[in-house]
């Protein structure tokens, strides 16, 4: 006798497994909301939280802490990482990794770890630059992402998971340290700093970026100090202003990269949108209203913006301004043609501001041999599979 084979619609057959989707979205609040429709009592949400975030634990399975059946309950439900690692490469120096994230719609993300070795005057630093959006909508012509186009906003989870990533390999190595006796037991220091200077515009996916910072500088997960976040901006006017009454002391970053609207609308369609004297006016509000430096991003791109004019310019726009100015030679992308200034014009730059009484700094290269400059990993894959494709 053979086994009838059972009949199926199309409609009762299986539909695709849909991921569960990641704890890393929910809030304190949020959590304390599960813990109780779980029917656990609210330390139970603490002892989450600090397993999640502080512990860094990679399952549920881990948090032995908790309950069986709790965990059970949490596993059926939910994934802790809301992607999986595509790629993660180490610069030669060991300063820098760099981490390409696959998402459940296979959208990619970048993440980048700098770190900094202790010195006379600072402690030990690791800094997490994240994504907050797959690609931008923004074009900025010198930009890796903003030649790629706009793909989708990121989840405050797929935010945070990139934070948490990155500090389970700093746990990692601060175990290591304390295991040969470099450090004692009070003296890790797990991520430090988190920059939003990845992929995508922080500004153009405010709430959730908001949200994140929460989570990355709540006092029992993470606890990356506001005064360690800061995110950059492309120039979004509006957001700005939103950003000024935040009740929390994050830092700003505006990409400036000219001293006119001439030169900066060739480089930055949004310029057209929010003209340079609206944008100053609105960071000279926000001084105002927080008593905060602004901190400009000039990035230098050869014979278009580092002429000693155009540092003149700079210095008389932003003459008095609490502010610090981030001078950043160009990371030429593939398909730009951008060059890099030599540096003693960088130099000549920053001494034409010091006379405005306008502070800068040049910065430090890290990651160049791992493209760790903003999307350009995921543009050198993308064309790899392209190149691939075509062979
Ligand atoms: N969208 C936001 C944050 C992400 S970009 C913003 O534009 O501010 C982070 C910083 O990297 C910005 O200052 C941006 O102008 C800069 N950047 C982009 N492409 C770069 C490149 N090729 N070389 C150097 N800096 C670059
Ligand atoms: Fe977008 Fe920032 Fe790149 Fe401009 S620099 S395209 S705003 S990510």
């Amino acid at each position: 006798m053979t086994t009838p084979i059972p009949q199926t619609t199309p409609d009762e057959k299986a539909a695709p497994a849909q991921p569960k989707p990641s704890i890393l979205n929910l809030g304190r609040k949020e959590m304390l909301a599960l813990v109780a429709e779980l029917g656990e009592p609210p330390y139970r949400a603490e002892q989450l939280w600090r397993s999640i975030y502080h512990e860094c634990k990679t399952s549920f399975a881990d948090m032995t802490n908790l309950a069986k059946g709790f965990r059970a309950s949490l596993e059926e439900r939910f994934s802790i990482d809301p992607f999986t690692p595509a790629l993660h490469l180490h610069s030669r120096d060991g300063s820098t990794d760099k981490a390409l994230f696959r998402m459940a719609d296979g959208e990619m993300i970048e993440t980048v770890l700098m770190r900094y070795e202790p010195d006379a005057h600072r402690k030990r630093r690791r800094t997490a630059c994240v994504s907050t959006q797959a690609g931008c909508a923004l074009g900025c012509t010198f930009c890796a992402t903003g030649q790629q186009g706009f793909r989708r906003q990121l989840t405050t989870g797929e935010i945070v998971g990139q934070v948490l990533y990155v500090a389970r390999i700093a746990q990692a190595e601060d175990n290591a340290l304390i295991a040969s006796r470099a450090i004692a037991q009070g003296e890790v220091s797990g991520i430090t700093n988190v920059v939003f200077m990845g992929m995508g515009e922080p500004f153009a996916n405010y709430d959730n970026t908001m949200k994140a910072i929460r989570v990355l500088n709540d006092g029992q997960g993470m606890n990356i100090g506001a005064r360690h976040i800061t995110v950059s901006t492309v120039g979004l006017v509006p957001q700005i202003l939103k950003f000024a009454d935040e009740p929390f002391q994050v830092n700003l970053a505006v990409s400036l990269h000219a001293p006119d609207d001439e030169t900066r609308s060739v480089t930055m369609p949004i310029n057209r949108r929010y003209p340079v004297a609206t944008l100053i006016d609105a960071c000279r509000r926000y001084v105002e209203k927080t008593d905060r430096r602004v901190f400009f991003e000039y990035v230098l791109l050869a014979g278009q913006n580092d002429s000693a004019a155009q540092a003149h310019k700079l210095g008389a726009l932003l003459r008095g301004m609490l502010c610090h100015v981030n001078l950043i030679p160009v990371n030429p992308t593939e398909k730009g043609s951008y060059r890099r200034p030599v540096q003693a014009r960088s130099l000549e730059f920053q001494t034409v501001l010091l006379t405005y009484g306008v502070p800068s700094t040049v910065r430090i290269e890290k990651g160049i041999d791992i493209s760790a400059g903003c999307g350009q990993l995921r543009a050198r894959v993308l064309d790899q599979a392209e190149a691939t494709a075509s062979a």
